[in-house]
């Protein structure tokens, strides 16, 4: 047992630690306040405390459980909100009012709770590290498998279907030398990833029904993406709507150091939404791990861990899954933080010089992997960070630190935003550097032309500012017929197709067929008007055409009614048929 010398804020330094290990879980004080020991030397511990330290003096008493940071795994994960560490928030809340009060002793799972467990392995097979041996139908949207445990393998002794809570034994495991309990319950380090069999690269994308990501910046099923930009761009309601909208089947969201009212926002509105795949409620397949502001800067530090570890476990039972941090950079001042109280180096403007390793360490466990156990079954964790630099300028180290890592740029304009053009992501400077690798899915799986189609489009938004310049700099007059149809269509791709409405019912969601029926209609548009200026119409009759209207209001249609998309089209010809003639 060591002694307190030392309180610097969340920063504690203790004596007589010697028998400790790096990254142990600590107890502080006779509150039992929760810590993790960051730094050992000789026999002082710094150790960063999760809670408030006031009231904790020298002298008292620092008590080591002898394991790290962990989170507990099974059944009732999914629907619960936690705090940074694992603690049940809405359990702590119910127990001590609207404060949190300090050491409180809240398992993260229900360990009360029965579930149904349907045995799915039989007794006498043989069976490895991730095989599953049953499951619990634990929402009607997530069959929670229950796995055997990292470094265990044998034959399975006994397997009963039945009620059990996660502490009891659902079946016996004969390994070479023991016979072993298996519950439903597992607890896993956070500071780790999990094991798995093989990483295997990207290949289909995670549909999002945003536009703008979908058709001109997609992210890979596996794949890392940031959304930098300044406050009020937009990134909380991206962040939000790919919670609510992407194709994934599990969601883990982390609201780390933003104001507490937004984390309010997800747990009034996520409840509500409904799965637009199952018809469930949104909150049947999320969890939610909530540090806002207000609560403590340790905790926030290591939320994001706990989030992907989490994350893990069900990519572990093959499934994909989203998690989304909102924002990497209220949790690198974190890091920030404690890495001062340390009296460490700092590094560019104060942050540590591990800053961009810690930041990897998070989103290298994104990915596809083909998962343990002797069944080929592939899973994958698809990880976006929201990033909000100072000012909104990028050259700050949080944000060069996540560009070298991630591979898709939703880059998010203070001046669109200001235009109230939403989503704000930047046409001219966002990327995917998935898009090479996807179009190949989007031609065999939406139409063969998408790639053709997109690559059109995003030639004509860039030849636009282009176009803009000179218009700057010359004034309209200067462009001929065929740029004011340019102009035009650029203006069309923008507010037709890219402006995409959150908060519309339609609107906030387009699957991939309607995008491709948006776009193609819109590029139609284009190359009938320019068969029409070589049969010298002017380019302002075309642009004033009726048909314009409808395209504008195109993204309105009912995913159901696709088919209106063929009577534009015809209504289209006519009209410029009719210019012609
Ligand atoms: P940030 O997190 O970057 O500070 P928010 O995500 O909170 O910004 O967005 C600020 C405001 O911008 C929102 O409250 C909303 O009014 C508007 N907004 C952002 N994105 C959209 C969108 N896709 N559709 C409609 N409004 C949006
Ligand atoms: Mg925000």
């Amino acid at each position: 047992m060591g002694k307190v010398i030392k309180v610097a804020g969340p920063l504690i330094v203790a004596s007589g630690m010697q028998e400790c290990r790096m990254f142990d879980v600590v107890r502080v004080g006779k509150d039992r306040l929760i810590g993790e020991i960051i730094e050992l030397r000789g026999d002082k511990a710094s150790i960063q405390v999760y809670e408030e330290t006031a009231g904790i003096g020298a002298g008292d008493d620092v008590v080591s459980t002898g394991a790290p940071l962990s989170v507990e795994l099974g059944p009732g994960l999914i629907e619960s909100i936690f705090d940074g560490i694992q603690r049940p928030l809405t359990t702590l809340l119910k127990q001590s009012g609207n404060r949190i009060t300090r050491g409180v002793e809240a398992s993260p799972l229900d360990h009360n709770k029965k579930w149904r467990f349907i045995a799915t392995a039989t007794a006498g097979s043989q069976v490895f590290a991730g095989d599953e041996l049953g499951y619990v139908q634990e929402t009607p949207s997530v069959r929670h498998k229950i796995m055997i445990p990292f470094g265990l393998e044998g034959i399975i002794k006994s397997i009963n279907s039945g009620d059990y809570t996660i502490d009891q034994t659902v079946a016996e495991l004969l390994t070479d030398d023991r016979l072993i309990p298996i519950t439903m319950l597992q607890k896993c380090g956070v500071r780790t990833g999990r094991a798995y069999a093989e990483k295997t690269s990207p290949s289909s994308p995670m549909i999002t029904g945003q536009r703008v990501i979908d058709t001109f910046f997609p992210i890979a099923r596996g794949g890392v993406a940031a959304i930098p930009g300044p406050f009020g761009s937009g990134k909380t309601v991206v962040q939000h709507q790919l919670a609510k909208w992407a194709s994934a089947d599990i969601i883990v969201y982390v609201g780390c150091g933003e104001r507490g009212n937004e984390m309010t926002d997800v747990l009034n509105e996520f409840p509500e939404l409904k799965d637009p795949q199952t018809g469930e409620p949104l909150m049947k397949r999320t969890v939610l791990i909530a540090n806002t502001s207000d609560m403590p800067v340790a905790a926030r530090e290591a939320s994001i861990y706990t989030g992907i570890t989490i994350g893990e476990y069900f990519r572990d039972m093959g499934y994909n899954v989203a998690i989304m941090a909102d924002s990497t950079s209220r949790w690198a001042e974190a890091l920030r933080e404690m890495s001062g109280r340390l009296e460490e180096m700092p590094g560019e403007e104060g942050y540590p010089a591990y800053l961009s390793s810690r930041l990897a360490e998070f989103y290298e466990r994104a990915g596809v992997v083909r998962v343990l156990g002797s069944k080929d079954i592939k899973g994958s964790i698809s990880a976006i960070g929201a990033v909000s630099p100072p000012g909104g300028d990028l050259s700050e180290p949080v944000s060069q630190a996540t560009l070298r890592i991630i591979k898709v740029f939703w880059g998010l304009s203070a001046s669109l935003a200001y235009k109230r053009h939403f989503p704000a992501v930047d046409w001219i400077l966002s990327y995917s550097l998935y898009s090479d690798r996807l179009n190949s899915w989007y031609n065999e799986n939406v139409s063969q032309d998408w790639s053709t189609l997109t690559t059109q489009a995003m030639a004509i938004l860039q030849e636009e500012s282009t176009l803009q310049e000179i218009v700057r700099l010359v004034g309209a007059d200067a462009l001929s017929s065929k740029d004011k149809i340019t102009m035009d269509t650029a203006k069309s791709i923008r507010e037709d197709y890219l402006h995409q409405d959150a908060f519309n019912e339609i609107d906030t969601y387009t699957s991939l067929a309607k995008q491709y029926r948006m776009l193609k209609l819109i590029i139609t548009f284009d190359k009938l008007a320019r068969q029409a200026l070589e049969k010298n119409i002017e380019a302002e009759d075309i642009i004033e055409l009726k048909v314009k209207e409808k395209i504008g209001r195109a993204k309105y249609t009912n995913e159901n009614n696709l088919a209106e998309f063929d009577e534009i089209e015809s209504e289209m010809k006519k009209e410029i048929t009719r210019l012609i003639n």
